[in-house]
């Protein structure tokens, strides 16, 4: 058995997990970011010890703790880095934990433990090389290669979501310049949605909020273009288009057996399946050559424990 800790900006969520990646109990916390790191992983801890005992069983019975953390992980040494949005720089995390579970403690960034677990039981499950893109307010990855996590040589390579997909476009939060996460994210297609609805109130992304701009989330955008709403899809186009040239990116660098596409905007579903894998198919270097196959990830808020835990298996 193995502890998955899911460390999210907002909650801790900690789960018992079977070598089959199969969860058995989980529980969850509010993070409370902006108060001393002792204090929160001290609640990780005792979560963590909760919900061992909520499982009928025992720590000694726990081979390890994995935690999906967001940012920058030094897996060697047991800290984070750096992690923006929980406002942590060099956070000892395994020692701090370790004070209140005494177990082996591993970290690793949290889009990678997402693709970890597609693929030890969710879409990538049996494919040697694949690559998870979750679609959220950013956009995470998960880099697989021979069935372990690839973050590069200084952990720091695992960040697609920053791929260049237009030079000198719009700012990001890294510093840089026209990442593919400001274009092909929930928060690019609320920002375009908003900017749009604003310049065209007949737009029917301006009525399913009835003109409250802060109500537009990136499904009022997707709902207006399923209705044929001409505003909302010259966005959903556009949105479409950038999806693309960031996943040719990933196929020409990598060639993956099979990409997941997960996260929020992913619930738009064939809608959005169908129209991605038409312009992928256009824009395709090797036009004859086979490619990686695109699915939608299946594991949903369990992949950040389930991929943590299995980091004790590995
Ligand atoms: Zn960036």
């Amino acid at each position: 058995m193995y502890i998955g800790v899911d460390l999210g900006g907002t909650n801790i969520a900690v789960g018992v997990v079977d070598e089959n990646g199969r969860i058995l109990h989980k529980g969850e916390t509010p993070t409370g970011v902006g108060r001393p790191f002792e204090e929160i992983i001290k609640d990780m801890g005792d979560l963590v010890n909760r919900v061992i005992q909520e499982s009928g069983y025992k720590v000694e019975d726990m081979k390890s703790i994995g935690i999906g953390s967001p940012g920058l992980p030094d897996q060697e040494n047991g800290i984070i880095v750096f992690a923006n949005n929980l406002g942590w720089h060099n956070v000892p995390i395994r020692e701090e934990l370790q004070k209140h579970v005494n177990l082996p403690v591993f970290i690793e960034n949290d889009g990678n433990t997402a693709g970890l677990a597609e693929v030890i039981a969710g879409a990538c499950k049996g494919a040697k090389n694949s690559i998870t893109i979750t679609l959220g307010t950013g956009i995470g990855s998960g880099i697989v290669v021979d069935g372990k996590p690839y973050s590069g040589a200084h952990s720091v390579g695992a960040e697609l979501g920053h791929l260049v997909v237009q030079v000198d476009g719009v700012p990001c939060t890294c510093g840089n310049k026209g990442c593919w996460e400001r274009y092909a994210s929930a928060t690019a297609i609320i920002r375009e949605g908003k900017e749009a609805a604003g310049k065209n109130p007949e737009s029917l992304i301006y009525k399913l909020v009835d003109g409250d701009m802060d109500k537009i989330t990136a499904k009022t955008v997707i709902d207006a273009a399923k209705e044929g709403d001409e505003t909302a899809m010259e966005l959903f186009d556009r949105f479409i288009y950038y999806l693309t040239m960031g996943i040719i990116t990933i196929i020409n660098s990598f060639d993956p057996e099979i990409i997941a596409i997960g996260g929020g905007v992913a619930k738009a579903g064939d809608f959005l399946m169908d129209a991605l894998l038409e312009k992928v198919k256009k824009h395709i270097f090797y036009k004859s050559a086979p490619y990686a196959k695109i699915v939608f990830a299946t594991m949903g808020n369990d992949a950040g424990i389930v991929g943590a835990a299995m980091l004790g298996n590995l």
